[in-house]
């Protein structure tokens, strides 16, 4: 077991959303910036530990799912 520094807010605990004009807490590390990063395991390459990744729809649009390489979890084995 490891804690390394979130891959979404950079340790802040907070990201902020251009949309809404103000930051938002980071869901990934649920506002500790910090990630305990399981015994050989490793950050998922493809959603980077947020668990979620975006599709996009449209021109402009994105829906938001679970990432299915690390299955939701963040993480994938190392
Ligand atoms: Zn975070
Ligand atoms: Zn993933």
């Amino acid at each position: 077991m490891q804690y390394i520094k979130c891959p979404s807010c950079n340790g802040s605990g907070e990201i902020f959303m251009d949309d809404l004009g103000r930051p938002f807490q980071c869901d990934t590390c649920r506002g500790n910036g910090i990630l305990l990063l399981p015994s050989r395991k490793t950050l998922c390459p493809k959603c980077g530990g947020t668990r979620v990744i975006f599709l996009p729809t449209g021109f402009s649009s994105a829906v938001q799912t679970d990432c299915k390489t690390c299955e939701g979890t963040g993480f994938v084995s190392a």
